[in-house]
């Protein structure tokens, strides 16, 4: 299963970005005040979309 993981010191937030929020299929990730979590990593498929999407490379996708 892949593991989802956001690196806070570069993720610009839910208000000024949440786009893997917006774009993921699974809905792996929710936000919750200004920031996006990862919050259903068990649904993710790793199919790559929201690091496709994030402007800062803050979101890795990595399988074991
Ligand atoms: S790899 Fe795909 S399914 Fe997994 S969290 Fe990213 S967008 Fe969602
Ligand atoms: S797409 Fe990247 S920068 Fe934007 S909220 Fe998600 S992890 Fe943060």
């Amino acid at each position: 299963m892949p593991s989802v993981t956001i690196n806070y010191d570069i993720c610009r937030g839910a208000k000024e970005c949440g786009e893997c929020e917006k774009n993921c299929p699974m809905e792996v990730f929710e936000i919750d005040g200004e920031k996006v979590v990862v919050a259903h990593e068990e649904e993710c498929t790793g199919c790559g979309v929201c690091e496709d999407v994030c402007p800062t490379g803050a979101v890795k996708v990595k399988f074991d």
